[in-house]
């Protein structure tokens, strides 16, 4: 039993597109006939057929350039043409062959023979969406991270990359935050690396939640986090990481053994921020935020730092005035 499919039959001649209707839904797919292009047109707003056999009318053109609209309005989602061609010239089924017809048959045809045809498109263009959403899996995977489904070191790289180029070209600044867990190796050795690896896990989930879409939140490695925010004010960026530092407060966590033993985490945060007269590249912004963490680990955690100009800075006090504004909003 195949497959039942949408074949749009375009036919302004209305015997052969009724028969060619009659064809397509005795074989179980789900054909429309349209008499004119303009119907097609229309239809193509609301629908992808999975093939298209256009059969059409000598003295109304050669059908190529409908083809390339309807392509077009399709997203070019590989949809086969057909062509039924009445005339006997070459040049244009070389033509059509050209602009992209998938197949052409010559008038009369054999239904036989237009059924292999059919079937051969059919054939190839699944192969083709086969590979496609294959290879959208593959390039979603090569720039995600496994365990926490954030964005891998790699992606983060070139975003920052990329960041820093929007910069130099058009002055567009951005803020970098690099996040490490406090005492994450005391977690894993207390309740073992399923546990550790929830931690990781659900502050991968905060940390996305409420970032806006163009932020990069990534696993930069192990119990390292990277944040890029584009088009920010380092005071900004400082409130975002106090949102951040205020929301790992409210994790909490059930170790299996023992049951009742709940605990909680805290991270410490250095910002970066472009421009900064010590950044010259994309490597640059991770070192400063980099040092920037260095010193609030030296500060004893659970703090965030801000490096402005190689001046390191504890956001404390800006935190608790966006602490207060947060509880606000909230
Ligand atoms: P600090 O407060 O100075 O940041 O200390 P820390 O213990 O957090 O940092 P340290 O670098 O000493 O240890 C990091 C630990 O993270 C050690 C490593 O085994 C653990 N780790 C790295 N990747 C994973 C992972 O994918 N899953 C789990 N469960 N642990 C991981
Ligand atoms: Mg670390
Ligand atoms: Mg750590």
């Amino acid at each position: 039993m195949q497959k039942s499919r949408i074949i749009w039959i375009i036919s302004e001649n209305a015997l052969e597109g009724m028969e060619l209707y009659n064809h397509f839904k005795t074989l179980g797919h789900i054909p429309t006939h349209f008499y004119t292009y303009k119907e097609a047109i229309t239809q193509a707003k609301r629908e992808t057929p999975d093939l298209v056999i256009l059969n059409p009318d000598p003295d109304n053109g050669h059908g190529i350039d409908l083809m390339l609209q309807l392509q077009e309005m399709f997203n070019h989602r590989e949809v086969p043409f057909i062509f039924i061609s009445q005339l006997e010239s070459s040049e244009i089924i070389a033509a059509a062959l050209n602009a992209g017809a998938f197949d052409f048959i010559r008038n009369p045809f054999s239904y036989v023979e237009l059924d292999a045809r059919v079937q051969s498109a059919l054939r190839k263009k699944d192969i083709y969406q086969d590979l496609q959403e294959k290879n959208e899996r593959l390039i979603k995977l090569s720039v995600t991270d496994s365990l926490t489904g954030l964005y891998n070191h790699r992606y983060l790289m070139e975003q920052l990359e990329r960041n820093f180029n929007f910069y130099t070209r058009f002055n567009r600044p951005f803020s970098f935050i690099m996040l490490d867990i406090d005492h994450f190796k005391k977690i894993n050795d207390s309740y073992g690396h399923i546990i550790g690896d929830q931690v990781l896990i659900d502050l991968s989930n905060t940390l996305t939640s409420g970032r806006r879409k163009t932020d990069i939140v990534s696993r930069y490695g192990g119990e390292e986090f990277g944040i890029l925010l584009p088009e920010i004010t380092p005071v900004n960026a400082v409130k975002v990481a106090a949102k951040i530092i205020k929301d790992i407060r409210n994790l909490s966590f059930q170790p299996r053994h023992p049951p009742s033993l709940k605990f909680g985490i805290s991270a410490s945060l250095g910002i970066a921020n472009c421009p900064d007269k010590y950044i010259y590249s994309s490597e640059d912004a991770i070192q400063l935020a980099d040092d920037a963490l260095y010193k609030a680990k030296e500060l004893g955690g659970n703090t965030i730092v801000q490096n402005i100009n190689g001046v390191l800075t504890e956001a404390t006090s800006l935190m608790r005035e966006s602490e207060k504004k947060i509880s606000i909003i909230n």
